[in-house]
């Protein structure tokens, strides 16, 4: 016997994004449903064979979606809202892709964030559930890779406990009656794919990782003897990631033969719970050593005396090697970068190069490689550790001096008083997010100089024509506060990115985000600082050509690190205080350049929230101190904004306050005013902009529904707290429509600012 590799999931998209693609190929009816079948095929066999190929010994089966694994997981058991039912025995793939993305008359299922990653899931409805087994997708995924590759895949399937946990929609009363019903479908599925010859099957708990109750645990309990009593012969692995698990001796114990730990993220708490606990001698232990979540190389060095000090616990022949989670959230390969500095490439492992690494520690434990050749992979490692980027004086020294650079700034009150001065804005001020929808033209313009068929002068030319042509059409809307429109940027973390050194965008480096939507998260890869000014010229010219003010609109630096694939030889708080010094020394350059209001945007705040409860603090601490840290050295009649586009304040809410922005932005259209209430009930004292309309739909809203919710905003605080603005940034919407919105929404605080 000997240790064995295995994989968690490896990423859908494929190298070129070939599976966006197809998918949107068939959405828009230019290849039929045939075609459709064919084409996914060939995408997911050619990922089972490059698996292979790399010599992985577990290869998961079943990973592979159409759009989401969760929606596949309720899809198979029938878990289908009402409004999507048809009678069909089987959810057709038009269902199937209706529930993800809505269809006429019928409103798409909820999308929400799977853990602290930045893939989102379709969130099952369960009201009025009866699940059955539609299709047994996993065993026609198995006979697939068996009979037309020869794999004998490793099957894999997301939880009944974690999926019930997602899902939404159903009595608590409900739950164990469910859950019953599922044991039995899941158990039928079982003994098809063993009968098919599977030996081992992945089931994925992540639900494990969060803070859970006894209760939970008893329910693992009962699920898990079902399991192991209704198919005596298989082998389950009880697969756990993005942290450590908590009860650990309970659900090490729980009727199945294998464990999968997260050995990366879950800060040592699994080893220490491994050295304190022991693990159970008829156990398998799935270990995941190499990073799942980020695309730095292993030191295999280091990989390999962790996986030793595993054997100390558990036998070699008890041992596989793993990613600690699905692949999913790396981009696929490195192989294809051919502009990165060749330093950096160096020191990038993708989905594909992970599998290379565990492939390499197997072997080394195996036996079949030297300790030469371990040192020999990591030397780019160090290459990059050692290298300038990451040793910038300047950096250094500036982290050094922080200190006296994050004073706060005087009391908000004293600040409202000179700022009213300062600007004269009328009561209910209105003002938009930042961008202005970016058409088919500014992207093709952006394209060409991009290209080099555009040179940079012609390109700047025509983004201050762009912005011209904004700020007079805001100038008739009556806007108070105007913007830029933030023609020159592609994304709002892209652009910083661009800008800044130590961070490198790469050409293919997609993670899918949600459905055929793919995301490229810079990567920060060094000491991170700006040499010149990265949006003073934009905002300076369109302040040019008003006498209203201008708000300057940066990223702010905890969304910035929050996108980002981040560097892990030094702290994530470390990362997030350099990019802080680099916005910070933005907002003073605009101050500086008579900027008078500025913009930092934290849109993906609430989003790095850890997993645990007892993290949060230290996670909203850092955070607060970073955007402090950001934008405390301007002078009092600055005014500071942020933004934010949720709506679910209320565990945020100290930490909210504490940023000491001037006026935070947010979304109130979807939420109905609730939101207003934690506010009120937390006696927020700083200005707040009602996000009134939702940006997400091309919709005009109607004056009654924006006036409904100024009004409901100012029943709970006092009016001069309040702005009116949309709920996001308008890139996405098209010209027209934003006009007539914005006209709409102007006329609704003009109403009110005559009755007040
Ligand atoms: N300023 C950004 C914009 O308007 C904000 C985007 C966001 O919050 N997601 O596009
Ligand atoms: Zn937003």
């Amino acid at each position: 016997m000997s240790i064995k590799s295995s994989n968690i999931g490896y990423p859908r998209i494929g190298e070129n994004r070939e599976w966006k693609k197809v998918l949107e190929l068939f959405w828009s009816n230019e290849i039929n449903e045939e075609q459709f079948y064919s084409e996914m095929e060939q995408i997911r066999l050619s990922h089972l064979r490059k698996q292979k190929e790399k010599g992985i010994d577990l290869i998961p089966i079943g990973d592979f979606s159409y759009y989401d694994q969760v929606l596949d997981t309720a899809a198979m058991f029938g878990l289908i809202p009402e409004r999507f039912k048809t009678g069909e025995t089987k959810v057709s793939l038009k269902t199937y892709f209706e529930i993800a993305r809505g269809s006429s008359g019928k409103i798409a299922s909820e999308m929400t964030k799977w853990f602290n990653t930045n893939y989102h899931y379709i969130v099952p409805e369960l009201k009025d559930a009866k699940p059955t087994l539609q299709e047994n997708r996993i065993l026609n995924l198995y006979l697939e890779a068996k009979n037309k590759l020869g794999i004998h895949g490793k099957p894999v399937i997301l939880g009944p406990i974690t999926l019930l946990s997602l899902s939404k929609g159903y009595d608590e009363q409900k739950r164990a009656e469910l859950l019953n019903s599922l044991i039995t479908l899941y158990i039928e599925v079982f003994k098809q794919l063993k009968e098919a010859g599977a030996e081992w099957i992945q089931i994925d708990e992540p639900i494990l990782v969060k803070n859970v109750e006894e209760e939970l645990i008893n329910e693992f309990k009962e699920v898990y003897t079902a399991f192991q009593g209704g198919v005596p012969d298989v082998k389950f692995i009880l697969q756990t990631y993005f942290e450590s698990i908590e009860f650990y001796q309970e659900i090490t114990q729980l009727p199945v033969q294998g464990i999968g730990l997260d050995f990366v993220h879950d800060e040592g708490v699994n080893v220490e719970n491994l050295k304190k606990y022991g693990f159970p001698n008829d156990k398998v232990l799935f270990a995941g050593v190499v990073d799942g979540r980020n695309i730095w190389k292993s030191s295999l060095t280091e990989k390999a005396s962790l996986l030793k000090e595993l054997t100390s616990f558990v036998d070699e022949n008890r041992l596989i090697v793993q990613p600690s989670c699905s692949l999913l959230h790396v981009p696929v390969t490195v192989k294809n970068e051919q502009k990165l500095d060749t330093q950096i490439k160096d020191a990038l492992a993708f989905a594909d190069e992970k599998l290379e690494e565990i492939v390499y520690l197997t072997k080394f434990a195996n036996d079949e490689l030297g300790v030469a050749e371990l040192e020999r992979y990591d030397q780019a490692v160090h290459s990059l550790k050692n290298s300038a980027h990451r040793n910038v004086q300047m950096v250094h020294d500036a982290m050094k001096n922080r200190e006296n650079d994050s004073s706060s700034r005087i009391d908000s009150k004293i600040r409202k008083e000179l700022q009213a001065e300062q600007f004269q804005l009328p009561i209910l001020p209105t003002t938009t997010i930042g961008s202005f929808p970016q058409t088919k033209e500014v992207r093709k313009q952006r394209l060409k100089w991009r290209k080099g068929e555009l040179s940079a002068a012609k390109y700047e030319q025509y983004i201050q024509s762009e912005i011209k042509k904004w700020i007079d059409i805001q100038e008739v809307l009556e806007l108070d506060v105007l913007v830029h429109g933030e023609f020159e940027r592609t994304d709002m973390v892209e652009f910083f990115g661009e800008k800044l050194e130590g961070v490198a965008i790469t050409k293919f480096g997609w993670v899918q985000s949600y459905g055929s939507r793919c995301v490229k998260p810079p990567v920060i890869f060094g000491d991170v600082y700006c040499i010149e000014n990265m949006t003073v010229k934009e905002t300076v010219y369109a302040q040019s050509l008003t006498k209203k003010p201008v708000k300057g609109m940066l990223t702010g630096p905890v969304t910035i690190i929050n996108w980002s694939f981040v560097r892990d030889d030094i702290s994530r708080t470390d990362v997030l205080n350099h990019v802080a010094l680099a916005i910070r020394a933005e907002v003073k350059a605009l101050e500086a350049s008579g900027i008078k209001m500025i913009q930092v945007d934290e849109a993906a705040l609430r989003e790095g929230l850890p997993l645990k409860e007892e993290k949060t603090e230290k996670y909203l601490n850092a955070a607060v101190y970073a955007f402090k840290l950001a934008t405390s050295s301007v002078e009092d009649n600055t005014q500071i904004h942020t933004h934010m586009c949720y709506s679910n304040f209320d565990d945020i809410i100290h930490a909210i306050d504490e940023l000491d922005a001037d006026v935070i932005s947010i979304e109130t259209s979807r939420s109905h005013g609730e939101l207003i209430a934690s506010f009120e009930q937390h006696h927020y004292n700083k200005g707040i902009g009602l996000g009134v309309y939702d940006i997400h739909s091309p919709r005009v809203p109607t004056i009654d529904e924006l006036s409904q919710n100024i009004k409901r905003a100012l029943e709970v605080l006092d009016y001069r707290a309040f702005w009116v603005n949309p709920d996001c940034g308008l890139k996405t919407r098209g010209e027209a429509e934003t006009i007539a919105a914005l006209k709409v929404m102007v006329e609704a605080a003009h109403n009110y600012r005559e009755k007040l």
